[in-house]
């Protein structure tokens, strides 16, 4: 039999779940507690169930294990890059990132990724498949586990698109921000997209309060399309339409994210197209420099042209940062680490 993935269902479907097997519905209360306040990992560590209920739960459902193989601490800033194993052998990477206002995990939402960015390595080896609800949970939850402290933001920014892999990644939100579980504020979680329009205007009606990021990249339609294939499936007209939705139903703030690359999208045209684009938005926009992958022949500018491309932007009275580089001693761009190791094997 086919054994269901207990920590994937939600609280009230663990209700039904024991409704269902003939236990009563407190139980729920309890499994849920285990799983998700004190982050068991097995069904033997919940103390307060007979072992007979144990074996039964055993028997019918299982928590999908996450182990860490790797774990790298920045001297510079005290990032941590993990990867972790999945149960079928796949691996995944997860970033914790030390600031002030807490501690910020940035997870993957996919084993790989098939949206095809020109200048990301997450995408080089396509999709091997989406993350359940319950691993994209485990990575935080190990994280907290393996540091001892509290993670208080998340952003679904680590390899894969969240908005390909939707249902999970809605159930993954609602389970971290639930009240009975690890309860961090849907505020503190960021999800980022490369622009998949029918599903970014589904998640303005799910009456969730998370921030939207929208992977930018090209001022123009046509530019937009020589960096990301998902441009040549939604023009940027509609995907920006879609952003004043989510903003129009939430009331949250469009991030904008838009990686500068050398020579491709960092000159004075390209700051007033996005002028152009962003001045009558209510939103905030985060210029990444882009990290050059051995893969691709991408460079970023230097450090002053990014600065008087921020200059530009901000004397038009735009939201504007420069994303400050974390952990650069440990490892490069988003999904190298993962690379790194798939290709060695
Ligand atoms: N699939 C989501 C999440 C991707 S990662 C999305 O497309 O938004 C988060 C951000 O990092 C995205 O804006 C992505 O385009 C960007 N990114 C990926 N690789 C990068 C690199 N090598 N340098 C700079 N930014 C990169």
């Amino acid at each position: 039999m086919n054994k269901k993935d207990i920590r994937s269902f939600t609280f009230e479907e663990l209700k039904k779940e024991m409704e269902e097997i003939g236990e009563k519905a407190f139980r729920a209360k309890q499994i849920y507690e285990w799983l998700h306040v004190k982050l068991a990992d097995s069904f033997d560590e919940m103390t307060n169930l007979s072992k007979e209920f144990r074996n039964k739960l055993k028997e019918q459902y299982k928590i999908p294990q996450i182990s860490v193989l790797e774990r790298q601490i920045s001297k510079i800033d005290g990032t941590n890059k993990f990867l972790f194993c999945l149960e079928d052998g796949n691996v995944i990477e997860s970033v914790l990132m030390r600031y002030k206002h807490g501690n910020s995990v940035c997870i993957s939402s996919q084993v790989g990724c098939r949206m095809g960015c020109k200048f990301c390595a997450s995408t080089i080896g396509g999709l091997e498949r989406n993350l359940l609800p319950s691993e994209m949970l485990g990575e935080i939850y190990q994280i907290q586990k393996v540091t001892g402290e509290r993670v208080s933001n998340v952003v679904v920014m680590g390899t894969g698109e969240p908005l390909d892999n939707y249902e999970h990644f809605v159930k993954f939100v609602r389970l971290l921000s639930d009240e009975r579980g690890l309860h961090i504020s849907q505020r503190n979680i960021t999800i980022s997209t490369c622009g998949i329009v029918p599903n970014m205007k589904r998640l303005a009606e799910e009456q969730l309060q998370i921030t939207l990021a929208l992977s930018l990249h090209g001022s123009t339609q046509e530019k937009r399309k020589r960096l990301m294939p998902v441009a040549n499936k939604y023009e940027l007209s509609e995907v920006l339409e879609a952003c004043d939705y989510y903003f129009q139903k939430t009331g949250r703030r469009i991030t904008f994210e838009f990686s500068l690359v050398q020579g491709v999208n960092d000159n004075d045209e390209d700051a007033e197209e996005l002028i152009d684009i962003l001045k009558n938005r209510n939103c905030h926009i985060n210029l990444i420099p882009v990290n050059p992958i051995k893969e691709r022949d991408f460079q970023k500018p230097s450090r002053k042209r990014a600065e008087n491309f921020k200059n530009k932007l901000e004397k038009s009275g735009i939201n504007v940062t420069i994303r400050r580089e974390m952990g650069s001693d440990i490892d490069g761009a988003c999904g190298q680490l993962r690379r790194r190791y798939v290709e060695g094997k």
